[in-house]
This record gives C-alpha cells, structure tokens and sequence, in this order.
C-alpha cells in the first residue's frame, strides 16, 4: 500500500483555479521529483497535503493518517497534528529560529511538540547533526551558518520528529550555486536509507540520480508521471517538452 495517497485534491483561490484534481500516489523509500512552470501549484500542492492551506475538496492519507477537506472539527484537528508529525517538511527558505544555535533548533520540536527528555532531544540532535555533516556547527547561531548549512540544520530539525515522509520544496533554489551540492547530497543520503520522499526542485541531475519517478505539473494538473528516463528523454506531452527545454 502507498505510503501518501493524495486523491482529488481542488483549491482555489478566488476566482482561480490553482488545483484542479490533483491525485498522487508515492510508495514507501520512493523518492518522487515534482517539476513544473512557477505557478503551477507546486507548492500548494505539498501545502495541501499538510493541510497548511485547506483543500477545497479531496483527501490526503499520509501512513496512518487521513484527512478529508472539510469542515473543522476536533477530531479532524487532531488528525492533522498526527498527519504534520508523520510529515517533514523543508521549505526554500530555511526559517530557522534566529535566537536559537543550530542544536537548539533541531531539539525543540522533540522537546516541545513530542515532549522529550532534554537528555533524549540532544543526543538524537547530536546524531542528526552528525548525519548532516554538522557536527562541528552545532553551537553556532543561523546566522553565522552558510545557507547550505543552514538547510542541512533545517533538514536535520524535519528528522528530529522522525517522520514517515519527507516533503521538499525547492529546497536548493535559494541557495549559491557552490552551496547546493551539499544539500543535494544530504537529501540522497537519506533517500539511499529508505526515505521516502517528495520533493519539488528543478535540479535535474537529481532527478536522474535519486528520483523513482519525475512528476510533471502545469496549470494545476499533473501532466506527466514517469520515470527521470523517460520524462526527460521521451515526454509525451508538449507541454513537458517546452518546459524542460527552457530549464536545460
Ligand atoms: P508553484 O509552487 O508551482 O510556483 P504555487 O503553488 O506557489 O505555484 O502557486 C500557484 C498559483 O496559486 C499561483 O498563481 C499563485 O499566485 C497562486 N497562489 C498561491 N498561494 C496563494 C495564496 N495564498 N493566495 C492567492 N493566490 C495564491
Ligand atoms: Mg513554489
């Protein structure tokens, strides 16, 4: 059985349609790329399926969790919650807490949200840290971090609610180019560990690399869904075409 199956998912907002009936399905250790023009509801899309922006109609079942657009509720909240801990999620922009060193940020939600021991919530941030190559930063603040480092903390904050799935949004593009590689490698090194993962990036050689399947999206449809092989080297639509023509 999928490990996120994403049905029928709608949203608009006002008068524009930004989803329109978007299903997905992603396999437990898959690593699914989404590609796709800017304002193709990329990130709507992951938004949707942690219910950061409401649906308008459809569901998304991630594990054991499933959520139905729909009118709130305490149950469905609570759901939710369980949903957003079975879920990590990277954004482009790292939004770690200023105020906090890079061990702190990866401790507090173990402390707060999971309710950990300080003694347990350091030792899994010390490993994380080490997983992400930054052992030797962990008492630094962001700020005195390098974008790149400052992903991989984010990265290793996501793994410390030792979630189920990994969501990804372009998490390399605000970065300099010098600085991707390291994230990029950081995120393969978990998919080769059984991650499962989706991640919009336009970062093709990842794609290739690391990816199951490559989904491409446009107008708030998925259009395409196949191996990298195969979207890149033999689209069938133009639209796909066009797009990876403009990016390559
Ligand atoms: P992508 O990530 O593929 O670039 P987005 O999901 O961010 O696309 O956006 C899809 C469309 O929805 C865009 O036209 C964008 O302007 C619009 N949009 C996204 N978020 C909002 C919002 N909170 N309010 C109104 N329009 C939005
Ligand atoms: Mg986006």
């Amino acid at each position: 059985m999928a490990i996120i199956e994403v049905s029928g998912i709608h949203k608009k907002f006002g008068n524009s349609e930004v989803l329109k009936d978007v299903s997905l399905e992603v396999e437990e250790s898959q690593v699914v790329v989404i590609m796709g023009p800017s304002g193709s509801g990329k990130s709507t899309l992951l938004r949707c399926m942690t219910f950061l922006e409401e649906p308008d109609a459809g569901d998304v079942r991630i594990h054991d969790c499933k959520v139905q657009a729909g009118s709130p509720s305490g149950h469905r909240h609570k759901v939710i919650h369980q949903l957003r801990q079975n879920t990590g999620f990277v954004f482009q922009h790292f939004n770690l807490f200023p105020h906090k060193t890079a061990l702190q940020n990866v401790m507090e939600g173990p402390l707060v949200v999971k309710k950990t021991s300080v003694k347990e919530a350091k030792d899994l941030a010390d490993e994380l840290l080490r997983k992400v190559g930054l052992a030797d930063r962990a008492n630094h603040y962001p700020a005195l971090l390098s974008g790149g480092q400052q992903q991989r903390v984010a990265i290793a904050r996501a793994l410390a609610m030792q979630p189920k799935v990994m969501l990804y949004d372009e998490p390399t593009s605000a970065l300099d180019p010098e600085l991707v590689r390291e994230v990029l490698q950081v995120m393969k090194g978990l998919a080769s560990e059984g991650m499962t993962m989706v991640v919009v990036t336009h970062e093709m050689a990842f794609a290739r690399e690391v990816a199951d399947r490559v989904v491409f999206m446009d107008g708030g449809c998925v259009v395409e869904d196949g191996t990298a092989k195969k979207i890149f080297e033999a689209p069938t639509e133009e639209r796909t075409r066009q797009f990876l023509n403009a990016i390559a």
